[in-house]
This record gives structure tokens, sequence and C-alpha cells, in this order.
């Protein structure tokens, strides 16, 4: 699994840093920032759910086979 954040789009509301801190970071304050990209597989599922709570639909994930 790819994931990106738009950063067009994200407004730095911290939902994907508390669910999978491994994977997001909002270190720098102003949009969040992938750590991990590719995945982890053991960590796919969170990003989903992360994905899935965006309050502004910003995390997109491209699923490989
Ligand atoms: S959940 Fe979405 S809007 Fe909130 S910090 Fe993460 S990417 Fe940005």
């Amino acid at each position: 699994m790819r994931v990106r954040v738009n950063k067009d789009l994200c407004t730095a509301c911290g939902v994907c840093e508390g669910l999978v801190p491994e994977v997001f970071s909002l270190e720098n304050g102003l949009v969040a920032e992938v750590l991990l990209d590719p995945v982890p597989e053991e960590l796919e599922d969170l990003v989903r759910e992360a994905a899935e709570n965006c309050p502004d639909g910003a995390i997109e994930i491209e699923e490989e086979d």
C-alpha cells in the first residue's frame, strides 16, 4: 500500500497521527507528513481507518496487488 497526504486539503487536525503515529506526523504543525511509504503490512488497516476518518478527505491510498 502507498499513501499520500494531499497538502491542499489537510487541515492538520491530528486524527491520522492519533490513529497511526508510525505513519503520520504533525511535527511541522501545518500538514500531516507521511513517515512510512510504502506502508508496512501490519499498519495497513489502521491507515485505511485514518483515511476513512480524515475529516478533509486528504489521505489518498493506493492499494497494491
Ligand atoms: S486526518 Fe486528514 S486533515 Fe487531519 S491531519 Fe490527518 S491528513 Fe490532515
